[in-house]
């Protein structure tokens, strides 16, 4: 074994939050270095290459851009490149039976009317009644979160804030915290739901993609900001991939290390500070930010945390993993223009657990893809399974390979109804599991998407940046409630803010 090498900080994972925390100190010209144990950057938001194409294995979509939208904010920090990013101003695609496109964009109008051309028992005005609250209250909520540094909550003061805090209490918030989505617009969706009964599984579709829960569940907070969630959506050239890889670069550039294919094996105390230990090398260092699933932090200093932190991050249950599959499609022309698509199947794919499945198509001529003419697009299709359920059908499996090629099929064949005529030819290149996603993420059993968003979250459920360890803290998305890759950038943004960037504070 090599030397001790010093650093201040240790942040362990280069997924997007530790990404984007590492931007932000390499920026700052702080002491640190990242440990990723994959080959490459960007955990659930990197991408993979066969053959010359590039697919995106898990995130495609971005938000937070808007004027003070947090990664604005974290480009503008940071000195990153706007030129690389396009709107999407085309939304979301929601396609209710699988066929029919409705539009859900920033222009509430038209998604108002294309919902009322679909159910049309439903009466248009009882729509726009429902929709334009939810705009507002999403709109106030962001401009709550711009202003609120105390996402997410990391002492009991911070909680109570949420409650005190002048925004809050100017924008009356609270309500929205305290109560669940479908309880809070339950006045909004009663006519609408006597009218047409289906509309219910549109709003459930719609909320699970972006807080992991029911509308029964979901914060009404969470719950206006998943259902708000196209009005600001970006591309970035390259795809989730190139956004990745474009935070990885630059904070290179600045002289940040970020090592790759280094994982972590194991935390200790030494000497008033942390070893850590992979199996190239072993770290000293003041502190340590883990952005990896909480479960995973815990297993590599088992001895470290407090029994109360252990038995708190045990309790927490992560519901979801993913199913994935990655295409190569051959259209007629250039293919659609809309790039990302939500179809609703009359039944979920063979054991999974929700019924809609999320095309993410890359934008015409991305030329970082490595597509060979613009009648090729690569596609990302995934949709949610649940993790218990899998675990135990799994080993009664004749094969996981039989699984994975009843799933292609399924895919292929809603891919074929949905874009029908426009499509010449769809080549598979990979079906993902949990399994895969443990593989090549390293997160416990394949868990993804966060911790699905309960009622009580912003009153302590998550376990926010406190470990209870002193000079130990955490990020990413199994530590807070919210919307993958904005809130995880928010978090990283926070904690840099309320403690690294400090520097002679700690908590
Ligand atoms: C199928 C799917 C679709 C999604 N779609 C979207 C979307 O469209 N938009 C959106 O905003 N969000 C989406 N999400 C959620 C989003 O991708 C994640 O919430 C976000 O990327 C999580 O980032 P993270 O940095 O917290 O964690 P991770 O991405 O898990 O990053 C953690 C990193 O740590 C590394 N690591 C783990 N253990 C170790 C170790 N011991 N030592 C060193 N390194 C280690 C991993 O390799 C990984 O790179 C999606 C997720 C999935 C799975």
């Amino acid at each position: 074994m090599s030397e001790i090498k010093q650093t201040e900080t240790v942040i362990i994972g280069a997924g997007v939050a530790g990404l984007a925390l590492s931007c932000l100190m390499a920026k700052n010209k702080k002491d640190f270095i990242t440990l990723e144990a994959h080959s490459l950057p960007g955990g659930c938001a990197s991408f993979f290459q066969r053959d010359s194409y590039m697919f995106d294995v898990g995130a495609t979509t971005l938000t937070g851009f808007f004027q003070q939208g947090p990664l604005q904010t974290f480009y503008q920090r940071c000195g990153l490149d706007h030129s690389l990013l396009q709107p999407v101003t085309s939304g979301i695609t929601v396609s209710p039976d699988g066929i029919s496109q409705l539009q859900q964009t920033a222009n509430l109008q038209q998604w108002i009317s294309d919902q009322a051309n679909f159910y049309t028992q439903i009466h248009q005005q009882h729509l726009a009644q429902l929709w334009i609250k939810i705009d507002q209250l999403n709109t106030l909520a962001w401009q709550a979160i711009d202003q609120f540094q105390y996402y997410p909550p990391y002492h009991l003061s911070d909680y109570l804030k949420l409650f005190t805090e002048k925004i809050f209490l100017k924008l009356k918030l609270a309500p929205l915290l305290l109560q669940s989505f479908s309880h809070y617009f339950a006045k909004e969706l009663k006519p609408i739901l006597a009218a047409d009964a289906r509309y219910a599984h549109l709003i459930e579709e719609l909320m699970l993609i972006a807080s992991q829960n029911t509308p029964e569940k979901t914060p009404a907070l969470l719950g206006v900001m998943s259902l708000r969630y196209p009005k600001d959506l970006w591309y970035h050239r390259g795809g989730m991939g190139g956004f990745s890889r474009h935070i990885f670069s630059h904070t290179l550039k600045m002289k940040g290390q970020v090592k790759l294919n280094e994982k972590v094996l194991n935390i200790r105390q030494k000497n008033n500070g942390f070893e850590v230990i992979t199996h190239r090398h072993h770290y000293h260092c003041q502190k340590i930010v883990s952005s990896i699933p909480i479960w995973n932090t815990q297993k590599l200093a088992p001895t470290l945390f407090a029994t109360g932190y252990t038995q708190k991050v045990n309790k927490l249950k992560a519901k979801w993993g993913a199913v994935t599959g990655y295409y190569l499609l051959n259209f007629k022309d250039s293919g659609p223009e809309r790039l990302y698509h939500q179809l609703h199947l009359k039944k979920p794919l063979r054991y999974c657990g929700s019924r809609s499945l999320f095309f993410s198509l890359c934008s015409v001529n991305d030329q970082i893809r490595g597509l060979e003419n613009p009648q090729q697009r690569t596609l990302t299709v995934s949709t949610h399974i649940d993790l218990d359920e899998f675990y135990q059908i799994y080993p009664s499996q004749k094969s996981i390979t039989d699984l994975k090629k009843t799933w292609d099929q399924e895919m292929k064949e809603a891919i074929q109804q949905y874009f029908q005529a426009q499509l010449i030819e769809v080549i598979n290149y990979g079906i993902g599991d949990p399994m895969t996603f443990e593989k090549y993420t390293s997160r416990h059993q394949g868990t993804v998407g966060g911790i699905p968003h309960e009622l009580m979250s912003f009153l302590g459920q998550t376990p926010g940046f406190q470990t209870g360890v002193k000079n130990f803290y955490q990020i990413g998305d199994t530590t807070l409630p919210g919307q993958g890759v904005v809130s995880v950038i928010t978090g990283a943004l926070n904690l840099y803010d309320r403690v690294l960037g400090k520097a002679a504070k700690t908590f």
